[in-house]
């Protein structure tokens, strides 16, 4: 079998053949023709004049231990859509010197682990990840995403400190993120909302927040029809830092609980973890500091009432009813973290309750939290809001990347 031939088999390159191969001590260069005889704007147009041609080298998947590349004479056409434009080819995506096996590859990867496992694994380097990263999200983002939004939620991240901030709008009902807009002021969600047609915002029924006047007020001047409610992940968090607080002072306080440092930290832990979810050791632990400092029994069993609101489908009425009580209990149970949260539920109640009552979930503020620490740690370079934004986008958006290697 010729040299070419038996690479023509081998890569199946989509809409081209194998003319010459010329394998170097790092490297493979293998030599197309490509099939079609008419030239493909980026548009989607065909053409059948060359305005001109050069050599252009594309990275492909690695041979082995060589380097791979795809040679071929690229032309432009004029296109009398876009004027003088080089050609789609079949095998890479518009302006990329990478095949798009070995972009969806990386795109798999990024969305999985580090920057430099990435870059190193694939022999490329980091800007190329980051250009790679852009292109794929500018293609693979779902254009249809922000039609169909019925209740949506929106959280601040600060991606750099200080003040570095972007809006993050998600959809509950699939659980991705939608729409990232830089800052996280009214306007940056104002923006957000005017930049879509009117049958769209009719259709929203409930916007879930962090307590946030900015995101409140475009809100209401925005989509007036649309329900606020107030993130249960967020509220339990106000909760949980008071319960932190009451422990420290417990363990800080004149009458303090002695325990090592470790153990001080495992306890914090058991407290802050779901009652249904304790292991029994962890239980014991609990329960022992509940036993020896009445306040922090208190506490944590407030907590796991306010937890049992999200928790439960409740009958229609129950669910007021019961965030009163807890509102009530929280007033007079004389801690003052506690008091102090109970009044601050008391002002945003209604907020709250509708949450609760729509059965609007943490998962997505969840999720969108814990993501966007682990993209972070992953070190992208997200000094930019560009990088950042493409790779929420990349592992928060819903999109579907293809493995080359798993048919
Ligand atoms: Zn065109």
């Amino acid at each position: 079998m010729r040299v070419s031939t038996a690479f023509n088999r081998l890569l199946a390159i989509p809409g081209a053949s194998v003319t010459d191969v010329v394998i170097g001590e790092r490297d493979v260069e293998v030599t197309l023709r490509p099939t079609a005889r008419l030239l493909t704007c980026p548009c989607g147009k065909r053409q059948p004049s060359v305005y001109d041609r050069r050599r252009r080298r594309w990275r492909h998947l690695d041979l082995g231990v060589k380097r791979l590349w795809l040679v071929n004479e690229i032309r432009r056409l004029n296109c009398p859509n876009c004027g003088v434009i080089t050609e789609a080819v079949p095998w890479a995506r518009p302006g990329s010197r990478f095949t798009r096996d070995f972009e969806d590859m990386v795109l798999w990867l990024a969305q999985r682990s580090d920057r430099t496992t990435v870059s190193t694994l694939m022999r490329c380097a980091w800007e190329s990840v980051t250009a790679i990263i852009n292109r794929g999200v500018a293609e693979l983002l779902d254009k249809r995403r922000l039609q169909t939004l019925y209740r949506i939620g929106v959280d601040e991240i600060c991606y750099r400190h200080p003040h570095r901030y972007l809006t993050i709008i998600g959809d509950h009902d699939t659980g991705t993120v939608v729409n990232i807009r830089p800052g996280r002021s009214e306007q940056s969600l104002t923006d957000f909302y005017t930049a879509q047609p009117d049958s769209m915002l009719k259709q929203i029924q409930a916007v879930s927040m962090d307590v946030s006047k900015p995101y409140i007020g475009a809100t209401r001047s925005k989509v007036p029809e649309a329900i606020i409610c107030f993130d249960g992940f967020h509220i339990m968090r106000w909760i949980n830092r008071a319960l932190d607080a009451v422990f420290s002072e417990a363990a800080a306080g004149p009458d303090k609980v002695h325990m090592s440092s470790a153990q001080w930290r495992t306890t914090r832990w058991a407290l802050r973890t779901g009652e249904n979810r304790l292991t029994d050791t962890k239980r014991e632990l609990v329960n022992q500091i509940a036993k020896q400092n009445r306040r922090v029994g208190r506490a944590w069993a407030l907590k796991e009432q306010a937890r049992d609101l999200y928790r439960y489908d409740h009958q229609p009425g129950v669910a007021r009813a019961l965030l009163k009580a807890w509102i009530t209990a929280a007033k007079r149970c004389r801690i003052p973290a506690f008091v102090a949260l109970g009044k601050r539920l008391a002002v945003y109640f209604d907020g709250i309750l509708a949450a609760i009552e729509l059965g609007i979930s943490n998962a997505l503020a969840e999720s969108i939290n814990a993501k966007i620490r682990l993209i972070n740690a992953r070190g992208y370079g997200h000094h930019t809001a560009e990088t950042l934004t493409s790779m929420i986008y990349l592992c928060l958006g819903g999109l579907q990347v293809k493995l080359p290697t798993r048919t």
